[in-house]
């Protein structure tokens, strides 16, 4: 057996490898630069890890997304294998702990962002690392013409100046040809062994149908399919509504969106995989790390943004290998939408320099500071308080992250802020009358001095623990004295946290960046045409639609999407047709408009039975100008 492969078992518990891991484990260990294309539920990650583990020294990982270099370095902390991040929000000098211990700690994966192999001293310090693979994921960041181009990944091919013996290993799900090219060149890929895995899903049935009402269509499809189930919608009330209305039609359903806690989203994913629940109703932002094998049905009831998206998510079901559906349901004020949704929500270079202005000055930051400060950060109120559009805003946002000047998480926190609004004397008289909760407000009112003067956020645990009371205790008298108008008390809800990365330079800023913009928004602009033409294209199979747009060649239609089905059941419909008018003409000759009288079919159905008929010369026309059979 391989060593390979005794590694796959040891620590992952595989039996054996998936289509060209092994291919390209191989060809990473003989020290290659290797470009490898694996859709979706491909098993990406072990093509990396695998070879990482069985040489000295440690793998360099760049990815684009916090939370999935947290998923995947948790994936391995629980097989024990040792592996950090360096991720936002850490501070300098933890950081350069977390290097030192890379370096002579046994680590055996350092996951990184782009932007930070931007920072000097970090680059310093890893070009100390001994290094042996260096994994860019999501490699389709680098190219302009991918749906998630991010510039720092156009730094990654320095790299290779310090590192010229180390094999680079390009990965990515999702690659249009162009696309392709773009990674080996921009970065620098040496005669790079190519490892392509098909699109094609054989047991995914695609499916789109234009439908007045969604939910009787939904209801259909899942009476008929009684096995796990994701829906996809746009937004997170979209998410709540249906949800709520799977449950009062007798389903039992639950929602996973990026506004709820992370308790939250780990409770109903998990009543969703053990399958306490039937449907999860998901945003975009539920993907990640999500294993299920027994997904029957992936519908989609608003338009997606692109295709690399629609592929991705609809490729969650069917991972067992059964049949399974990817349903795309919509209706002709979708289309009519479009313009609104997507278009019109994209941001210019006026509305992106304001909106990064009026950030700045949300947090207070001056002119030439603001580098690496984290803040909690809650969209509907920032929107509100400058009257900016939602949509368009967080467009704006996800801009700057992309271009690394701003890094925005998804992170649900609950904070608590609060102020005395009476003098500390009345407050000493409350503390004599109410001895049970003296120690509550003493341990509030020492931790905090300022408390008196202004509002000042709340550490509820930790007065919990200096109070030696539980927290509920705490919140039970922070309710009373709210009661009594002794303190005015606020929980905010923030649904993100936002670092800035840069020093404010607010021209400079924005130009550097702004001239990515208008490509990308052209970009978007035909991604949304491909999806509009995957929906509206009638005459070709929806599987083959998939693979022409990742630039798979295949001349077979797949014989289950909706183009296929319904083509199939057209050509019964004509099929019985023939036989009904081969049984009229038995008893008596007629003509194309007494046939249509007789079978009630439509004109057009029933020329074209008879062309068939005709060709086949089961019938023929006589000299009165009817048919009948030939003899
Ligand atoms: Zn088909």
């Amino acid at each position: 057996m391989s060593e390979a492969l005794q590694i796959l078992q040891k620590y992952w518990k595989h039996d054996s490898f998936r289509s060209l891991q092994n291919e390209i484990i191989d060809s990473v260990l003989s020290g290659q630069d290797t470009f490898a294309l694996m859709p979706t539920g491909g098993g990406k990650s072990v093509c990396f890890q695998i070879p990482a583990m069985m040489n000295e020294g440690i793998c360099l990982v760049i990815s684009p997304l916090v939370a999935l270099m947290k998923d995947q370095v948790a994936n391995l902390q629980k097989r024990n294998i040792k592996a950090i991040a360096l991720t936002g929000g850490i501070r300098s000098d933890e950081m350069i702990d977390l290097l030192d211990n890379c370096q002579f700690g046994n680590y055996k994966f350092l996951y990184l962002s782009p932007e930070r192999l931007q920072s000097d001293w970090i680059l310093e310090r890893i070009k100390n690392l001994p290094i042996n693979l260096i994994t860019i994921d999501e490699a389709h960041c680098v190219s302009q013409w991918g749906h998630d181009f991010r510039p720092a990944y156009l730094k990654i091919s320095n790299l290779k100046t310090y590192f010229p013996k180390v094999p680079f290993l390009a990965l990515t799900a999702t690659a249009t040809p162009k696309v392709k090219i773009d990674i080996i060149n921009e970065l620098g890929l040496h005669e790079p062994q190519i490892f392509e895995k098909s699109f094609a899903r054989k047991n995914i049935a695609y499916m789109v149908f234009e439908v007045e009402d969604k939910l009787f269509r939904i209801e259909q499809i899942l009476r008929k399919n009684l096995q796990s189930s994701i829906i996809y919608v746009r937004n997170r009330k979209s998410c709540l509504e249906t949800s709520s209305q799977l449950n009062s039609l007798g389903f039992k359903s639950t929602y996973y969106h990026g506004g709820l806690s992370s308790k939250e989203k780990d409770k109903n994913m998990q009543s969703w995989m053990q399958d306490q629940v039937q449907v999860i109703v998901a945003t975009n932002a539920f993907g990640m790390g999500i294993d299920k094998a027994d997904v029957k049905t992936v519908i989609h009831i608003q338009l997606p943004e692109n295709l690399e998206n629609y592929y991705q998510e609809a490729g969650r079901s069917g991972r067992n290998g059964e049949k399974a559906f990817a349903v795309l349901l919509t209706s002709p004020s979708d289309i009519r939408q479009v313009e609104s949704q997507f278009i019109n929500i994209l941001p210019d270079k006026k509305f992106l320099n304001e909106i990064f202005v009026k950030l700045c000055n949300f947090f207070q930051i001056a002119y030439g500071e603001g580098i690496d400060e984290k803040f909690s950060f809650n969209l509907n109120q920032f929107c509100l308080k400058y009257k900016f559009p939602v949509l368009r805003t967080y467009n704006a946002m996800q801009f700057l992250d992309r271009q690394g000047v701003i890094t925005l998480s998804q992170e649900f926190s609950e904070k608590i802020s609060l102020q005395f609004i009476i003098p500390s004397k009345e407050v000493m008289r409350y503390m004599s009358l109410n001895p049970n909760d003296e120690e509550i407000v003493l341990a509030i009112l020492r931790t905090y001095p300022g408390i008196y003067d202004m509002e000042t956020a709340f550490n509820q645990p930790f007065i919990a623990k200096k109070s030696n009371h539980t927290e509920n205790q705490v919140q039970a008298v922070l309710q009373k004295l709210k009661e009594k108008d002794i303190i005015e008390y606020h929980a905010k809800n923030n649904d993100a946290s936002l670092i800035f990365n840069e020093i404010r330079e607010d021209e400079r800023t924005i130009s550097r960046v702004s001239k990515y913009l208008e490509n990308q928004n052209q970009l978007k602009k035909e991604k949304l045409k491909s999806v509009l033409h995957y929906i509206g294209e009638q005459n070709v199979c929806k599987s083959k639609l998939i693979l022409n747009y990742f630039g798979e060649k295949t001349n077979d239609d797949c014989g289950i999407c909706s183009y296929c089905i319904a083509k199939k059941s057209a050509k019964t419909d004509i099929d019985k047709l023939s036989k009904k008018i081969i049984a009229l003409l038995k008893t008596e000759e007629l003509n194309s408009r007494e046939i249509e009288n007789r079978t009630k079919n439509t004109s057009n159905e029933v020329i074209f039975a008879i062309q068939q008929l005709l060709e086949t010369e089961s019938i023929i026309v006589n000299s009165n100008n009817k048919y009948t059979l030939k003899r």
